[in-house]
């Protein structure tokens, strides 16, 4: 079984064929290819290269439910016409009951899921938007690597300036603690997703968004910021660095606190040497 990100990048590029020449290609890195990489290289190899499967997970589902029924609420939205049963109608359609262990859980993602909505819907109809963009494909060339990805929504403004929107549908595995770091203003301003995303907008349209958000769905809260030269030129270091590592084929395992959850966990050395 293939994993939902190598069908997405296969959607995009088309099967990765090995020849001897692949070196000299452009090296194809998304935002979850370069986070993967940085928190341990050997399940990036794991995942990327041997595009061995993921396990299901109702996060994901969760995640891609949520994102689904927001995208078809944004294409029709209007504020003096759009009802919540109309929200909560596109969950029913969108609705993936793949990857819970149990009806039970099933049924609590749900109720979850339903009290998201509730919560986005009120907040919808009181700052209604302008959605120019929905889920829109970006890639562009930095150095030796194409860069690609999604960005969840671009909306214009009310002064006319742009403003993208990735939307955080998942629960924190790690504690209040990451959350909070997470919801924390200064970390926005340095969060690497954004900052390509940034890029990708004002590659594809010739447009820099003169906002860029996060939008924590779980707890109804948007935090905005913008982007300076100075954190751009950031991505590119750090892009170049993974990359480099990535073509000297440099994939250790680097034990962390996310392990307990890695799909790999089975397979990685670095657990076995514990685990003895
Ligand atoms: S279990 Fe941990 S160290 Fe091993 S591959 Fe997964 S993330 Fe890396």
């Amino acid at each position: 079984m293939k994993s939902k990100q190598s069908d997405l990048f296969e959607h995009f590029f088309g099967k990765e064929k090995s020849s001897p020449k692949s070196e000299k290609r452009p090296l194809v890195l998304s935002y979850s290819q370069i986070s993967t990489y940085q928190q341990c290289s050997l399940k990036y190899k794991f995942q990327y290269i041997e595009r061995r499967p993921t396990k299901p997970s109702p996060h994901l589902d969760f995640g891609q439910t949520i994102h689904n029924t927001l995208k078809d609420f944004h294409k029709e939205f209007d504020p003096k016409r759009t009802s919540l049963e109309d929200l909560l109608n596109l969950y029913e359609k969108n609705w993936v009951a793949e990857g819970y262990e149990s009806k039970e859980k099933e049924e609590e993602f749900r109720r979850e899921g339903e009290r998201i909505l509730r919560d986005y819907y009120q907040t919808a109809i009181r700052n209604p938007n302008v959605s120019l963009y929905l889920e829109e494909n970006f890639k562009f060339r930095m150095g030796d690597c194409e860069i690609w990805g999604k960005i969840d929504r671009i909306d214009r403004l009310p002064d006319g300036g742009w403003e993208i929107i990735d939307y955080k549908a998942g629960k924190r595995r790690i504690g209040e603690a990451g959350l909070e770091a997470d919801l924390n203003p200064s970390a926005i301003d340095e969060n690497f997703q954004l900052s390509l995303y940034y890029l990708g907008c004002k590659e594809k349209f010739k447009r820099a968004p003169e906002k860029v958000s996060l939008y924590y769905l779980k707890y109804n809260q948007k935090l905005s910021t913008t982007r300076r030269p100075e954190q751009l030129r950031d991505v590119e270091r750090i892009v170049g660095e993974v990359a480099s590592k990535i073509r000297e084929k440099r994939f250790e395992a680097k034990k962390g606190p996310l392990c307990p959850w890695c799909d790999y966990k089975e397979l990685c050395p670095a657990l076995k040497e514990t685990r003895r």
